[in-house]
């Protein structure tokens, strides 16, 4: 039961109406028996700031910055964690003690812990990432912290593409996508798939013993991530991202590692529920 001493964490974003994460965070609190809740709020571009003022005023313990608050967040928090401050983007914020605003991004740890969920140890691997957008960076960064070997973007967009590679430093490149064959792990960092049965490139390229991880989750089994299992490629999708990273931002609001079985099993059920609608 919500009550006066109930803390409340949510998501900012703009549109944020169709977020899963009120309902993987609910299930996880309510799973822990914690008196916490999860809401969304819809924050109008440009108010990324006056969010986190509110959140100062009100004492909301933790926030989800999603489009298109990432960067005017990460200007406003107190202080940053080393991948947002690489990145200069926050996707988790947390109300201090002390009152300080504290920004992280978890959404490229959220990627690592999602692979080795599906025991896939990215140190040492050659990477190719498809796609340089916001997502791609973060699991680039992220990549570069678990010591992935070589990182070679391949992007539509050249100068994004080398903007991202940058962030792998000496283990980044850009590259082709004639690079995949030679990957041991390949990973759809665009949209490309997305409410869709596209591919984000031949999947004639894909080889047997590879991985193949794709970020978009909706379909869950993209059209890509069924080509990579008929090769012999193992499969990773995007839900283990997405629930990985909330994972992280409820430690770190609630100092409490919550189940992701339950985050799974919730955001699963949703995603149903919602073709059925
Ligand atoms: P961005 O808009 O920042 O980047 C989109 C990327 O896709 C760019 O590299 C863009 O290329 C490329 N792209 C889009 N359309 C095409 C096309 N028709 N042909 C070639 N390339 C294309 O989006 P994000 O990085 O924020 O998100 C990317 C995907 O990752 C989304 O589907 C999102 O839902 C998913 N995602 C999943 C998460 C998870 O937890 N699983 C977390 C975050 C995102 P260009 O640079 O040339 O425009």
């Amino acid at each position: 039961m919500i009550t006066a001493t109930t803390r409340v964490a949510g998501v900012i974003g703009s549109p944020v109406r169709h977020s899963l994460s009120p309902v993987i965070h609910n299930a996880a609190f309510a799973a822990a028996g914690l008196d916490w809740v999860y809401t969304a709020f819809e924050v109008v571009p440009g108010g990324g700031a006056a969010a986190l003022a509110a959140m100062r005023a009100l004492g909301i313990a933790g926030l989800s910055v999603t489009m298109p608050h990432k960067e005017d967040v990460a200007a406003a928090v107190d202080v940053l964690d080393p991948a947002s401050a690489a990145l200069r983007t926050v996707n988790t914020v947390v109300l201090q003690p002390d009152g300080r605003l504290a920004g992280y991004s978890t959404d490229g740890p959220g990627f690592i812990a999602s692979l080795r969920a599906a025991d896939v140890e990215p140190s040492g691997m050659r990477v190719v990432v498809v796609g340089a957008g916001a997502a791609a960076r973060s699991v680039i960064d992220a990549l570069r912290r678990a010591e992935a070997d070589q990182i070679t973007v391949v992007n539509r967009s050249a100068d994004r593409a080398a903007v991202a590679a940058a962030l792998a430093g000496r283990h980044g490149r850009v590259g082709e996508i004639t690079d995949i064959p030679a990957a041991d792990l390949v990973v759809n960092a665009t949209s490309i798939g997305m409410g869709s049965t596209e591919t984000p490139f031949d999947t004639g390229l894909l080889r047997r013993g590879q991985v193949v991880a794709d970020l978009v989750y909706h379909p869950l089994h993209t059209a890509l991530l069924v080509a990579a299992g008929d090769v012999g490629a193992r499969a990773v999708d995007g839900l283990g991202m997405l629930v990985h990273q909330a994972v992280l931002q409820q430690e770190l609001w609630t100092g409490r590692r919550p189940d992701p079985a339950v985050m799974r099993a919730a955001a699963e059920a949703e995603l149903v529920s919602r073709r059925q609608r």
